[in-house]
Formats: structure tokens, C-alpha cells, sequence
């Protein structure tokens, strides 16, 4: 499919004239479009709810458009819930789903009501230690081991993963916490990520709903909800066919119905803990051309770098690049396209096909909304962008604004050097 952004050349210069580049730039119109196809996918189960991401894009003036489609938060991290809990997603609507987790972070979960999930068994007891007891409703999370394979295709390996427990320390978790007075369960799991096909979840749902079935049947314990979390993916190449939400909706209704109702389960809902899809293709960062060099390759550096967008970098993910006004010229020209950072691996592109670049061009790197700006990092000094909403009547707002020096040297604030710096 071709990948194109979702701002016009046009509109991109009338925002670029008020705030400068780099910022990362969000699509109100497709968000809301997205998560209310999400909500329709899984409107055939009564209790069904999206615990958003929290970490993908912890920004809150996208958080209260995805509230308005009835989501949650998905936390795991003191600051996390404090966020969710300032959103007014304190209680239910709230999923602390964290790993090697500090006691006073499960203290602060008790405090607002979230529901928590344990990673491990250990948790049981440092919860009880830490809070001194047990809320109605406890969440596990389970991770089988192995290999999760879609026919032949592996997805993703499990049996590396450092989350989850084994079925024995699951089914074990669940005796000890109904003995001690918890009394509705779930069951969460997050096998593979990213995942760019319709299979994904409902080949999950098999697996935890047949956990499911046994887990309340040999132990007693009352299923309530069961968590498919995140992982749906989104097509970061132009080549890669999009997950049709629709399709994965009645695929897990299917499985729901062959294995939970058949069971007399029927009443069990079903949470999602999506980031990724939910926001990743409706973010962009945009980015200026500054400097071109022609050494043994040919670069064109931007003004924007591994800080603003770590995935390249860290994983060697692919971002689709469109040189804004130059979407029809042929891509003849093979650049790598750098930020300014000491670091070899700060570049958003190696050896890609794009148009000629010439200085000032803008570059929209695409499917930003996602851990793009949430990941940013102060490395070598540089601060984090801004980000502006484009809404859906085309106008616009910074939802964040850029740091400033005075940003970065805050923390030292207390210190006669922090004056001198600021004040030169
Ligand atoms: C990261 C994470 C998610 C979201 O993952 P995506 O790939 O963005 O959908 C959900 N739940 C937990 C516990 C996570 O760590």
C-alpha cells in the first residue's frame, strides 16, 4: 500500500511557520476513527475494554480523546498511574501491568484502585507484605515458554521473554490468592509484538481461553476478564498489508464461542492493552534538512535525531520517509539520513530510494505515535520536541511543548552552577 502522510504540504508550512521543527505531529481524525473501528470489533462482548498503552504516548490530550471511545489506561510505572489517575481513570479503568515491580508502586495501584496484574508469583507475597491485603479482583500473567508460531512462521519467542509465569506458577498463584480472599480473576499474556497479521490475537485468545477454562475449573476461581494486551501491529513498510481490526474482532468472537461459551463461561470479558495500534500510524515526526555530505556515502542530516525517534536506532526498525512536495518525483537518489548525535547508529535511514533532496526540504518520518516521542532520551545534551494536534477541523495545538536548556539542567536546580549555566 502507499504510504502517505496525513497532512498536506500546505498545512505542514502554515504549522512549521509557528512551531519550529523538529515536532512530532498527531492525527485527531484518524485516531478517533481507529479506535472507534476498535470499539465496534469488540462490541459483541458485553464487557469488553481497551486498557491503552499508557508508555506508547503518555500524552494526555490523546489519552482524552481515546477516553471518549470508552479506553482505559494500561500502566507500569509510578508516573504512569499517577497520570491515569489525573486522567480520572483511577479504579477499572486502570491496568497495572508492570514487571520487577518496587513495592511502593503496587501500594500506589491499591491506593487508586487499579486493577493490578502480577508478572510473578513472588508478587503475591511483596503485595501482601507491602499493602497487608488483597483487593476483590487480581490479574496473572502467564507466559506458556516456547516458540509462538503463526503455520510455520515463528512470531515471536516466549521462552526468552522475561514476563509472565509458568502454568504450574499460574495455577499455583491463583490457589494461593482465592485462599487469601480475591475473589474475581484474569488472565493476561503477551506472546508476540508487533504483529502484522489477523491471526495474532485470535491464536492467543485459544491459548488463554483454554487456560481460562481449566484454571476456573481446577482451582475455583471465578474468571472474570481475560487480557489479550498488546502486540497488533501496523504496517511500518509500504509493502506490508494492514491488520483489519474487524477480522481480529470476529476472530476471537469465533474462538470465544468454541471455547468459553461451550465451557459456560460466556460472561467472561475481554480487555486489550493496545498501544501500537492504537496511536502509531496517526503520529508523524517532522523534520528539516540541513546539511548534506558526500563522503564514501551520501548523507543528508536533518534536524531532528535518535532522541526525537530511538525505534531506528535501537532496533533498526523501518520508518517510511516522504520528502513533503516531492511525492510524485522519481526516488533516484539513495541517501542515509542522519540526526547530529555522536553515535553511528542515530539514523533514520540507510541506503533508502528517495527523491533528490535539497536543503530545507521537510521530511515526514511516518508512523511516529507509538513509542516515538514516549522513548525520547537527553543524550548528548539534546531536548525533546514538541508535539502539536492536528485536529479534526484542520486547525491546530501544541498539546507539548519543546524542553528548553532550563529544562534539561533543572535537577540541578539546587546547585550555584545551575545560575551560571542559565543565566551564561
Ligand atoms: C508495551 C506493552 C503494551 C503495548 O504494546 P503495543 O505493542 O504497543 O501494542 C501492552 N501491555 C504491556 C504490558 C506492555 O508492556
Amino acid at each position: 500500500m502507499k504510504k502517505e502522510t496525513f497532512v498536506t504540504k500546505e498545512k505542514l508550512d502554515e504549522i512549521i511557520q509557528q512551531v519550529p521543527t523538529p515536532f512530532h505531529l498527531y492525527d485527531e481524525a484518524g485516531i478517533r476513527k481507529n479506535a472507534q473501528a476498535m470499539k465496534e470489533a469488540f462490541a459483541w462482548n458485553k464487557g469488553f475494554r481497551e486498557y491503552f498503552a499508557v508508555k506508547a504516548n503518555p500524552n494526555p490530550f490523546l489519552i482524552d480523546i481515546l477516553k471518549e471511545y470508552d479506553c482505559g489506561c494500561d500502566c507500569s510505572s509510578m508516573t504512569e498511574l499517577m497520570l491515569a489517575k489525573a486522567m480520572g481513570c483511577a479504579g477499572e479503568r486502570t491496568m497495572f501491568s508492570s514487571n520487577d515491580t518496587p513495592p511502593e508502586e503496587f501500594q500506589y495501584a491499591y491506593d487508586i484502585d487499579a486493577i493490578v496484574n502480577f508478572d510473578d508469583i513472588t508478587h503475591i507475597q511483596c503485595f501482601e507484605e507491602t499493602v497487608g491485603t488483597f483487593p476483590k479482583t487480581m490479574s496473572c500473567r502467564y507466559n506458556p515458554g516456547g516458540l509462538f508460531k503463526i503455520s510455520n512462521d515463528i512470531m515471536d519467542n516466549p521462552g526468552d521473554a522475561k514476563y509472565g509465569m509458568t502454568t504450574e506458577q499460574l495455577f499455583e498463584s491463583f490457589r494461593i490468592l482465592k485462599s487469601k480472599g480475591v475473589e474475581n480473576f484474569g488472565i493476561h499474556a503477551f506472546l508476540a509484538s508487533n504483529t502484522v497479521t489477523n491471526e495474532y490475537y485470535p491464536m492467543l485468545a485459544k491459548v488463554l481461553f483454554e487456560v481460562a477454562v481449566k484454571l476456573q475449573k481446577e482451582t475455583g476461581a471465578k474468571i472474570k476478564f481475560i487480557n489479550l494486551s498488546g502486540g497488533v501491529g501496523i504496517p511500518y513498510r509500504p509493502e506490508q498489508e494492514p491488520n483489519d481490526i474487524r477480522v481480529i474482532g470476529e476472530g476471537v468472537h469465533k474462538v470465544y464461542d468454541e471455547v468459553l461459551t461451550a465451557a459456560g463461561m460466556g460472561d467472561v470479558a475481554i480487555y486489550t492493552e493496545l498501544g501500537r495500534f492504537m496511536m502509531g500510524p496517526y503520529g508523524c515526526l517532522v523534520t528539516k534538512a540541513i546539511h548534506e555530505k558526500n563522503t564514501h556515502k551520501r548523507y543528508i542530516g536533518v534536524d531532528a535525531c535518535a532522541v526525537n525517534l530511538m525505534r531506528p536506532a535501537m532496533y533498526g526498525a523501518y520508518h517510511h520517509i516522504t520528502v513533503m512536495g516531492k511525492e510524485n518525483k522519481p526516488c533516484d537518489h539513495m541517501y542515509d539520513v542522519t540526526g547530529s548525535l555522536c553515535e553511528n547508529n542515530d539514523k533514520f535511514a540507510i541506503d533508502r530510494m528517495l527523491p533528490e533532496i535539497d536543503m530545507g526540504d521537510v521530511l515526514v518520518i511516518h508512523d511516529t505515535g507509538a513509542h516515538g516521542f514516549a522513548m525520547g532520551y537527553n543524550y548528548n545534551g539534546k531536548l525533546k520536541s514538541a508535539e502539536v494536534l492536528l485536529k479534526e477541523d484542520g486547525s491546530f495545538s501544541v498539546i507539548r511543548r519543546a524542553e528548553t536548556a532550563a529544562d534539561y539542567f533543572a535537577t540541578l536546580n539546587d546547585f550555584p552552577i545551575y545560575k551560571k549555566i542559565i543565566e551564561g
